[in-house]
């Protein structure tokens, strides 16, 4: 059983969504605009919030950074637009995923799962939350923090997502697809890798020619070395 807020304004859809997700056992809280989801988030605390973005009185990615702003709840935001390059900007806002309306409730509900999978504290093996270290990266999973030889990255939760799945796997190519699988849990938009691969080489100080961290492979994929401390 999963706590969903929904915020949407339809009628149609907000009743048609939480009659799904009743009916396979989540329990449901709804609001028909922004400030009242939002007050619904501080109030009801729930695990995971449904955002339409379309909304009478605040724009969807307003509410997205007040919400990130107050919590760290996982967010999916409902979209009417398949548009990649909005989807990477939201992704980036503090979104955990996204689906493209009209959505059915099943895919809603595998997307539910696969953001408390990921954000959740998963980790009851004590070696997924020991510090990970390659060369002079060093990323601490428990308290999802990132630092090279000492400075501290300023990531965003994607970012660290994906550093940390890299870091796991340490000197072997890891191909987009798997990325998507595995930090994303999802199988379509690769260039949502690509994009979020490229703000994560500019944090690193990674030259595109030269990388100190981040190695592409054409073709294959991507893998974490630290070039500088000539690991393998
Ligand atoms: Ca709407």
């Amino acid at each position: 059983m999963v706590h969903v807020l929904l915020i949407e304004d339809d009628p149609g859809i907000r009743t048609a969504v939480t009659r799904a997700l009743l009916a396979r056992g989540h329990a449901v809280d709804s609001a028909p605009d922004g400030l009242t989801g939002l007050q619904m988030l501080l109030t009801q605390d729930p695990e995971t919030v449904i955002l339409d973005l379309g909304l009478p009185d605040i724009s969807g990615d307003r509410l997205l950074s007040m919400i990130r702003a107050a919590s760290g709840v996982p967010v999916i935001v409902a979209t009417a637009r398949d548009d990649e390059g909005l989807i990477v900007q939201l992704l980036d806002a503090g979104a955990d995923d996204y689906v493209v309306k009209p959505y059915d409730p099943a895919h809603l509900e595998a997307r539910i799962r696969a953001v408390l999978r990921r954000g959740g504290p998963t980790t009851d093996d004590d070696a997924a939350r020991s510090a990970l270290k390659v060369g002079g990266l060093t990323i601490d999973p428990a308290r999802r923090t990132a630092d090279i030889d000492g400075r501290a990255l300023d990531l965003t939760r994607l970012e660290f997502d994906v550093l940390a799945y890299l870091a796991a796997n340490p000197g072997r190519v890891v191909s987009r697809k798997e990325l998507l699988r595995e930090v994303w849990q999802r199988t379509d938009s690769a260039r949502t890798v690509d994009v979020h691969l490229s703000w994560l080489r500019r944090k690193l100080g990674d030259d595109v020619d030269d990388p100190r961290f981040l190695h592409v492979h054409r073709g294959v994929g991507i893998m974490l070395e630290d070039a500088a401390a000539g690991s393998a």
